[in-house]
């Protein structure tokens, strides 16, 4: 099997196992029990949280464990939003009238669905925002919006825009963006879960009030994620309970999840430069096989040579054939991609991202997605390349019977 998904999940390092392997056995007691063994289960937990936060460049206490990359979007959106609603008060409505919230229109649901719920449940202002053909948010039209939110008596808001596109890999400029924000007075949150383990996560130098990344993209179990929040900012828990996590984020802490996604994006920080090089340089070979073997391919989102592209992401429209189909072909010769988020796999509706990015209905069921783990080899791309241009070569052999 040739696995080029590593956009939709990875496997578990070893490393990372190796890690997490006594917090699932002899060392599982529970860290907020007052015995030795809660006790020792706390520190491993807050080591954990000292590395996430050293990768960040963040304080420890910024750090909040999640149960995922979902959790993280669902807790910054909703969580920093709610405190600028008034709350039950008869002043309530016309206080929520006046708080916006912007995202970008290609999104992961987990981002586009937590902002039309605060839409729906709470009459907050919710913009998706356009992107180019290439998929970027333009700094001058989040300027143009938030001095239109701004000039219209919007006092509170938040903008949230992903670090790197799922499906596309477009990089945004988080630093000129969150700056945009900031100066309008609204917060800016980015969904770096694909990002992670690619580009720099500082949060300074991003300029980011909260960041949200996912373990199962790194080489950390699913299940596990990681919220950054400012404490200059005020977040309202979405799930309440025992209180942990300073109360951001009640439930028992999951301690080996937590020592999994520290040893994982700690080495991915260090792994990262270098690994992002290797990864370009074997991804636009990949591309220019596959350009070379069929001429009629299409990449979505920005050439490589733009910058601005997530190393190990080669997203394609196949004009004239369906996406799903390629992906069967493809999987009966054992490469394993897909046609775009795994998230949304099972929907028969294009890809909002590509909509987004004005590419028609038709051209959007033509999808692929190659997202290429950091262990693939030059030969496996190349029969990768080889492989789809036999499986399109049968597809049009089937449409001529
Ligand atoms: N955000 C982005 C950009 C993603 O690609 C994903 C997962 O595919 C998520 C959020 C959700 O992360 P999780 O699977 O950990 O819930």
């Amino acid at each position: 099997m040739i696995y080029l998904d590593a956009a939709a999940t990875t496997p578990v390092r070893r490393e990372v196992l190796e890690a997490m392997w006594p917090y699932l056995t002899g060392e599982f007691g529970n860290a907020s029990s007052h015995h030795e063994l809660g006790a020792r289960a706390k520190d491993a937990l807050e080591d954990a949280r000292a590395s996430v936060a050293s990768v960040l460049g963040c304080r420890p206490s910024e750090v909040v464990f999640t149960s995922g990359g979902t959790e993280s979007d669902n807790l910054a959106v909703k969580g920093l939003v709610l405190p600028m609603i008034a709350g039950a008060t008869p002043a309530a409505a016309a206080e929520t009238a006046r708080v916006h919230v912007a995202v970008s229109s290609i999104e992961h649901a987990a981002v586009l669905e937590s902002a039309r719920y605060l839409q729906r449940w709470h009459g907050v202002d919710v913009t998706e925002l356009p992107v180019n053909s290439g998929g970027l948010v333009s700094v001058e039209e989040l300027d143009a919006y938030l001095s239109a939110k701004s000039a219209a008596g919007y006092s509170k808001g938040l903008v949230s825009i992903m670090y790197a596109n799922n499906e596309v890999g477009t990089v945004q400029d988080i630093s000129a963006l969150s700056a945009v924000a900031h100066h309008y007075g609204a917060l800016f949150h980015t969904d770096a879960v694909q990002a992670a383990g690619w580009l720099s996560l500082d949060v300074s130098q991003l300029g980011v009030d909260a960041l949200s990344i996912s373990g199962h993209k790194l080489g950390a179990p699913k299940g596990c994620g990681v919220l950054f929040a400012s404490r200059a900012v005020t977040l309202e828990p979405i799930i309440n309970g025992g209180g942990q996590e300073r109360g951001l984020r009640s439930g028992t802490e999951g301690v080996a999840n937590a020592v999994g996604i520290a040893t994982a994006l700690t080495l991915a920080e260090t792994e990262r430069e270098a690994t992002s090089r290797r990864m370009t340089e074997l991804r636009n070979g990949f591309l220019s096989r596959v350009r070379e073997l069929v001429p009629s391919v299409v990449l979505t989102g920005l050439e490589p040579a733009e910058g601005n592209r997530l190393p190990n992401n080669a997203s394609l429209i196949l004009p004239g054939f369906n996406g799903e189909s390629v992906l069967l072909e493809l999987e009966r010769r054992g490469v394993i991609c897909s046609s775009g988020s795994a998230c949304a796999a099972g929907s028969t509706d294009p890809s909002h991202v590509l909509i987004a990015m004005g590419i028609s209905e038709d051209d959007a069921r033509t999808a692929i997605r190659f997202s290429l783990p950091s262990t693939i080899t030059a030969e496996d791309l190349e029969r990768a390349a080889t492989l789809l241009s036999q499986s399109i070569v049968h597809l049009a052999n089937l449409r001529l019977r």
